[in-house]
């Protein structure tokens, strides 16, 4: 379905009792299902057991460094917007063994692969944003001559099934950048949500031959047209309600030229160098490795896990870091962001899900240390 267009395939319409045969249906392929669940406070992404524990009835509040759980008056499922934690937790682990080594009897070593032990997953309720964040991971993990093998192992065997944005959030800005609030390719199934005081359904499009099988396994009914219609408008809504907006053509040409902005400072002053907005960002993708050995010396690991490039030691080269300020550090994250990622990738490396505004402890806003960095440089933000 499109919001601007004739959708390119038919459409169906599940009840919402259909997402419990989606569940059922998905771990009899044998797959481990991930979705949306309330834990401690906060829709997070974790295995479901069943259909039951998706965050029926929760809606979220979020505002720059606050996050809130809030009861909805209906029982939408998928009614909330990115949470603390993305999908890349599951294709791009925090911490995974790359290697183990072990001394062998003529004094050698002989290294091995830690065990392929990963599950065959699904992922239901990918926000548009996140669709898109994993597409640019898999540009930067998947691609190319040398990609990361664990993670195109992992990526190759995920179902995914979308839902589109129809109630985006206070920090959400996805329709700047051009990531929802409809969703782009990549998904197997897409689903939009309507749920009101008298029904609750789901319109459902078909991504894949693998999305249309499972499909057929559900036997639902072709869509009612006044059903679409409500679901196209709703999303078609959706992207008037973003709270927040960003201009975002010339942002890498206006990157390219903001090395001596005094915003930097001005972030600088603020920012705690945490490295949360990277940790939350679906797109970051930055390690480091660690090597480890046992007491005997005989056994060795190498691991990677997340880093930060607001971590010292991240650029640390021969007796200290590249980039010892926090001014510098910051620049370094936007400006990789939003501009030589384009350079790199072919693409932003930010897909508007606010996640860094959400997560930042003292608030500090993407939207608008860009509006800032615009005025300083002599380009307003259209409209202002
Ligand atoms: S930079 Fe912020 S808004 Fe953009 S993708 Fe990362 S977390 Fe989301
Ligand atoms: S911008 Fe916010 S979340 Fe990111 S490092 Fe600075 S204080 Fe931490």
């Amino acid at each position: 379905m499109s919001t601007d267009s004739e959708s390119k395939g038919p459409e169906w319409q599940l009840p919402a009792s259909g997402l419990a045969r989606l569940h059922e249906s998905l771990r009899a392929a044998g797959y481990q299902v991930i979705g949306p669940q309330v834990v401690n406070g906060a829709i997070v992404l974790r295995e479901l057991s069943s259909a039951g524990e998706l965050p029926f009835g929760w809606g979220v509040t979020l505002a720059p460094g606050g996050y809130r759980l809030r009861r909805r008056d209906d029982a939408a499922a998928f009614g909330h917007s990115a949470g603390p934690g993305s999908w890349k937790q599951f294709l791009h682990p925090p911490r995974q063994q790359l290697w183990s080594a072990r001394r062998t009897a003529d004094g050698g070593y002989s290294a091995t692969a830690p065990p392929d032990t990963d599950a065959k997953l699904a992922f239901i309720g990918v926000r548009p944003c996140d669709l898109r964040a994993i597409q640019i991971q898999d540009e930067v993990l998947g691609a190319d001559a040398h990609p990361d093998s664990a993670y195109a192992r992992r990526r190759s065997a995920v179902f995914v099934v979308a839902v589109n944005c129809t109630e985006p959030g206070e920090t959400c800005f996805c329709a700047s950048m051009g990531t929802g609030p409809q969703a782009g390719p990549g998904y197997d199934l897409l689903l939009t949500e309507l749920a009101g005081p008298d029904d609750h359904n789901f319109v459902v499009e078909v991504g894949s031959p693998a999305g249309d099988a499972l499909l057929a396994e559900l036997e639902p009914e072709p869509a009612d047209p006044s059903v679409v219609r409500r679901a196209r408008a709703s999303v078609s809504e959706a992207a008037g309600k973003m709270g927040r907006t960003v201009q975002a053509d010339g942002l890498r040409d206006l990157l390219a030229r903001s090395h001596g902005a005094a915003r930097w400072e001005d972030v600088a002053s603020r920012c705690l160098t945490c490295g949360n907005c990277t940790m939350a960002c679906p797109t970051c993708f930055c390690t480091t490795v660690e090597d480890v050995t046992d007491l005997s010396g005989d056994h060795a690991e190498r691991w990677q896990s997340w880093s930060s490039c607001f971590d010292l030691d991240f650029s640390y080269v021969h007796s200290g870091p590249v980039r010892y300020s926090g001014e510098s550090r910051y620049r370094q994250w936007l400006t990789h962001k939003l501009g030589t990622w384009h350079d790199q990738f072919g693409s932003s490396g930010c897909v508007g899900c606010g996640r860094c505004i959400v997560w930042c402890p003292v608030g500090i806003d993407i939207t608008e240390e860009v509006a800032a960095l615009r005025a300083e440089l002599g380009e307003p933000q259209a409209g202002t």
